[in-house]
């Protein structure tokens, strides 16, 4: 018995230390029938030999779980070579050295600068759909259909009279009032539709960015005090910002916002026209009709509104002359911006 025990216990090291040096899957099948087969098989005819019972049970167990530990082994090991396999068959770590990567777009770059300074100021972000009811952009905005401001936003439509591609996102604002009681303070950004000839200075589809705030008490000092900061944060603190009248059917008083020109500072370059000033933004308090239409009392509450065209401001910002650049998508140029 001690003998056999003592075979048994060599064996289990005698067949770790095989087992470690493999190459391959055959190696380890050859070690399995020598151990698990052939070794065994001599076992057992040890065991023949054994007279007592008692003793011939013990060897039996030994036996038993030598066999359990092979198999298990053999297992373990076929199964962490197949795994080895497969992980060789691609180098993970490999790097692909001619691999181009894109760049942020200058006109999201523009967004996400302007986007950080609303969130800063308490505003929040709300879309809404790109095609839309009539209702939402022109008859609730003031411009019911026989308004000749209409004409002015001449957009598409995709089904005639009532659905359209929204010519500003003002029609996300009406949305959100609808779904919101005052306070409201949001920023609705997205593309819009007008029917424009793409020439330097215009395309048929842009980007807007417009803001809303409505509650109790607010004034045109706020719209003021909102507007200035935005400007003075994007294109430094050095710019002038002047408010003109002006007429928009949703807003009454209506202003247009003006910023010294970055080129020539108030000087009169060919960028300004020779005025020395560049119109940026158009704003105003919310028409009471506007505030009624939506259930909100316009003797309770007041409010201002504001939209710019990210494009044309990316112009400026960026200094790209015309607007037809921000859609050539030269990569190089973008990565300069
Ligand atoms: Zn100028």
């Amino acid at each position: 018995m001690q003998s056999i025990n003592k075979s048994i216990e060599e064996n289990k090291v005698k067949f770790l230390d095989e087992l470690n040096q493999v190459k391959n899957a055959e190696d380890i099948q050859n070690i399995n029938i020598k151990y698990f087969k052939k070794y065994t098989k001599s076992l057992y005819s040890d065991l023949k030999n054994v007279s007592e019972t008692e003793e011939k049970k013990n060897i039996g167990k030994s036996i038993n779980e030598f066999k359990e530990f092979i198999e298990n082994n053999i297992e373990m090991a076929l199964r962490k070579f197949k795994k080895e396999n497969i992980a060789n068959k691609y180098d993970v770590t490999i790097f692909k050295q001619n691999i181009k990567l894109g760049t942020v777009h200058p006109l999201v770059k523009l967004y996400k600068k302007m986007e950080k300074i609303f969130i800063n100021m308490g505003f929040s972000i709300v879309q809404g759909p790109e095609i839309e009811l009539d209702k939402y952009n022109f008859e609730k905005l003031n411009m019911p259909s026989h308004h000749p401001a209409r004409d002015m936003q001449d957009t598409f439509y995709v089904s005639s009279p009532s659905i359209l591609l929204r010519s500003h996102t003002s029609s996300v604002q009406i949305r959100a009032m609808q779904e919101k009681s005052p306070p409201i303070q949001i920023i609705s950004p997205g593309t819009v539709y007008r029917v424009d000839d793409i020439d330097p200075q215009h395309t048929p589809m842009f980007y807007q960015v417009e803001g809303l705030m409505v509650g109790e008490k607010i004034s045109f000092a706020n719209l003021k005090a909102v507007l200035i900061k935005l400007l003075k944060e994007v294109f430094g603190s050095h710019v002038g910002v002047r408010f003109r009248p002006t007429y928009y059917p949703y807003t009454e008083p209506s202003a247009a916002i003006d910023m010294s020109c970055t080129k020539c500072n108030k000087k009169g370059c060919k960028t300004c026209s020779g005025t020395g000033w560049i119109t940026v933004l158009g704003s105003g308090m919310v028409h009471p009709n506007v505030l009624e239409g939506v259930g909100y009392s316009s003797e309770k509450y007041t409010g201002f509104a504001f939209g710019l065209g990210l494009n044309r401001l990316a112009l400026i910002y960026y200094d790209l002359g015309e607007i037809r650049k921000i859609y050539e998508n030269d990569i190089n140029l973008w990565k300069q911006l």
